[in-house]
């Protein structure tokens, strides 16, 4: 799966929710995050944030964000 991070923080460019094939794109408190299990991990969201905030849950040390993506996700 993909994950929202600190670098979306105020941003709500919103280029990322356009492109994404399934719609697992959700508001939390002022950032955007992925639902872990709706992801289909396609990666076309990655290149289009401008912020650079969206990275692979590949990455070292995400486990606070992906924290942060799950609880946000669901109670929408
Ligand atoms: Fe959506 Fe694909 Fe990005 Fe996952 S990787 S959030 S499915 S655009």
């Amino acid at each position: 799966t993909y994950i929202v991070t600190d670098n979306c923080i105020k941003c709500k460019y919103m280029d990322c929710v356009e492109v994404c094939p399934v719609d697992c794109f959700y508001e939390g408190e002022n950032m955007l995050v992925i639902h872990p299990d709706e992801c289909i991990d396609c990666g076309v969201c990655e290149p289009e944030c401008p912020a650079e905030a969206i990275v692979p849950d590949t990455e070292p040390g995400l486990e606070s964000w992906l924290e942060i993506n799950t609880k946000f996700a669901e109670v929408w």
